[in-house]
């Protein structure tokens, strides 16, 4: 029969600065299935060195290790956690269970990496423990158990996915004679059951109890005395489910109750800088948002093509002197230049407005706002009546005092019902209604020379009406602006420049006028705004960037401070992959959790910014979307080296600690 293990020539050296310590010093050997194999020899012999290298948790410097006939040492890691995993059992001096984890999850552990699903995981667990003694105990920490106790747990995790080689290195060191014994008499009906048992110790009184006795010293077998030559039984093979892949639910399950729950301050700390940024984002990108969503509105409002010539409405000294230039301000002489010097005008409108009192039977409307208007008004300024009709060219040669009032002034004065024929005073004039305009939602314009007046509480007459029956102001201009609807868009701002030149001349260089594209303001205001979406975009990424900078900085302490439990996960038979994988899910987590919750505060502080300054909002769950991923994705950037750096630790070193 061939032997379970077989050494050749085996060889462990540590490069220790300038010499080399020699930690096995070519160890041949043969241990047969059903064997209880007892390792002696002084401190710093080798034997725990030996025990890893059987335990596929190291490499050899040289020789040949076979593994129930297959050499080991050309095994990939992956390979190698399989073997671990599938073929030993490890008990270590100092039990290394997982304070983290209750006894049944300790003992389950191993078979995480099978793949195992948790509902059978835990039968397993609860089975070996009650076989091992430890009812009643399941759900306890495993900090709250006995030196003894402890030891049970780890050898029912040893146990749990059913292999033939035991590997025990000082099981009992730590243990009182009593309870040293107690663990010894578990290995002999492990042992009696089929179990290949290899265990080191420095007790000769429980290396007595062993059928075979090696010596070590310096990294060489001394003595290889065979005391028993009792048949070795040999365990029938056990039929056990094929590994698979760890489970993605298991390696969440670990990054957040081992991971993120073990330490809530410390990971809401790191989230912090992760939902600032997105908060920042969200919460800005609305504003934006709902401005562009406010001006595109306000160009549908004023009209796209318009240009208008506009009086600044001045006053004192600066009035008497433009009017001694120009004495009459913005006047029909403007009018016929505009159409002389200009092509493609679609429409030409243009208005005088007072404060007026509006009044019908008891209803009386303070200082109104009356515009007299004259040209193609409605077309100008993209308005039109609901009911009845606007003003024609026979109300403005005729001075007819009839009135178009705007929806909301129609209603306050109590006629919104059937206004036409209705009559009004606007003044001390009357007035007859002969329509009401439709009802124009309405928003008011940050935007520099935009002008979007609440068009729903103006009252319009005919100009000539307005000239004729209200008195004049001092020094009053002709109009207060000429709105001009342009036939394109493009030639707005040169047609607007040359208008300007020819107005400017006309009026004796007088400053009694201004001329404004409101669709270059409005471009003018995105491109703002642009800039300062720029801005937006550099600080939120710098804040990811900074979010990213804390998760790695975490990731890598967690990583220090969990170098054991690496390498308890190792030697149960996790892979570098599935240790990778771990690590990078704890950071993905952070990420997800810190960027959703950016995403929530982003869109309360938003709608707060919204409610303090009255400014408009719209949030795209686009943005959202992408936030959570941007943020998940720098976590898993920020991650990956923590979690590289947990993956490429040494098993070895990192159960030495
Ligand atoms: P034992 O378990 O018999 O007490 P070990 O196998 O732990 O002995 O150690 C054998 C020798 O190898 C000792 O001299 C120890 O100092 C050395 N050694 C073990 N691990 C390392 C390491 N990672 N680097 C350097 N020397 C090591
Ligand atoms: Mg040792």
């Amino acid at each position: 029969m061939s032997a379970l293990i077989r050494l050749s020539g085996l060889t462990r050296h540590y490069q220790m600065g300038e010499h080399v310590v020699r930690a096995l010093a070519g160890v041949d050997l043969e241990i047969h299935a059903g064997e209880f194999v007892a390792i002696t020899g002084p401190s710093g012999s080798g034997k725990s060195t030996l025990m890893y290298l059987l335990g596929c948790l190291d490499r050899p410097t040289g020789g040949t290790y076979w593994l129930d006939g297959e050499e080991v040492s050309c095994l990939s890691d992956m390979q190698l956690s399989r073997t671990r995993n599938r073929d030993i059992g490890f008990v270590f001096q100092h039990y290394n269970l997982l304070s983290e984890l209750n006894v049944l999850e300790n003992i389950a552990l191993g078979l995480v990496y099978r793949g195992v699903q948790g509902r059978e995981r835990l039968a397993t667990a609860e089975t070996l423990a009650n076989r091992m003694g430890l009812e009643g105990r399941h759900h306890h920490s495993a900090t709250e158990l006995s030196g003894g106790q402890m030891q049970r747990v780890a050898i029912c995790r040893a146990l749990a996915s059913g292999p033939h080689l035991l590997l025990c290195d000082e099981p009992t060191g730590n243990l009182d004679s009593v309870t040293g014994r107690e663990i010894m008499e578990v290995f002999h009906e492990l042992h009696a059951q089929g179990h290949t048992i290899v265990i080191v110790t420095h007790d000769p009184k429980l290396a007595a109890q062993a059928q075979r006795i090696i010596h070590i010293e310096d990294g060489q077998i001394q003595s290889d005395e065979c005391r028993d030559t009792t048949e070795k039984v040999s365990r029938p093979p056990e039929t056990r489910s094929p590994p698979q892949a760890v489970r993605w639910v298991d390696i969440a399950r670990i990054a957040i109750r081992e991971g993120l729950l073990a330490h809530k301050l410390r990971s809401m700390l790191t989230m912090l800088g992760m939902v600032f940024g997105i908060a920042s984002v969200i919460a800005m990108t609305a504003i934006t948002e709902g401005g562009k969503q406010q001006q595109l509105e306000q160009i549908r409002q004023i009209g796209l093509n318009n240009i208008q010539v506009i009086d600044p409405q001045l006053d004192g000294e600066r009035l008497r002197q433009a009017r001694q230039r120009n004495p009459f301000g913005i006047s029909d002489r403007d009018i016929d230049a505009i159409r002389r010097e200009l092509q493609d005008i679609e429409g030409l409108a243009s208005w005088k407005q007072l404060k007026a009192d509006v009044s019908r039977d008891r209803i009386r409307l303070d200082s109104a706002q009356v515009l007299g208007v004259s040209g193609d008004f409605e077309k100008v300024v993209n308005f039109a009546v609901g009911q009845g009709r606007f003003l024609n060219e026979r109300d403005a040669l005729e001075h007819r005092r009839v009135c178009v009032l705007g929806a909301a002034i129609a209603e306050a004065i109590g006629i919104a019902d059937s206004p036409i024929g209705e009559s009004l005073v606007i003044g001390d004039q009357p007035f007859v209604v002969v329509g009401v305009m439709q009802n124009r939602p309405f928003t008011a314009s940050t935007v520099k020379d935009v002008n979007i007046v609440n068009r729903n509480l103006d009252v319009y007459i005919p100009y000539p009406a307005l000239a004729r029956y209200f008195p004049r102001i001092q020094r009053a201009g002709v109009y207060d602006a000429i709105s001009l609807r342009m036939a394109t868009t493009e030639q707005l701002l040169p047609d607007s420049q040359h208008l300007e030149r020819v107005l400017r001349s006309l009026h004796a260089d007088a400053a009694d006028f201004f001329v404004s594209v409101p669709l270059e303001n409005l471009r003018q205001s995105q491109k703002t705004k642009e800039v300062f979406n720029i801005i937006i975009t550099v600080i939120a990424g710098m804040s990811l960037l900074v979010g990213g900078i804390g998760i790695m900085n975490i990731m890598l302490a967690s990583v220090s401070e969990r170098t054991r439990e690496i390498g308890i996960r190792r030697a149960v038979g996790a892979t570098r992959r599935e240790i990778l994988k771990q690590f990078l899910a704890e950071a993905c987590v952070i990420s997800v959790i810190g960027g959703m919750l950016g995403v929530l505060t982003g869109v309360v502080g938003g709608e707060l910014v919204a409610l303090v300054f009255q400014f408009p909002v719209a949030f795209s769950s686009l943005i959202m979307a992408i936030s959570v991923g941007v943020a998940t994705a720098v976590g898993i950037g920020f991650g990956l080296y923590p979690a590289w750096i947990a993956a490429r630790l040494d098993p070895v070193d990192a159960l030495r600690g």
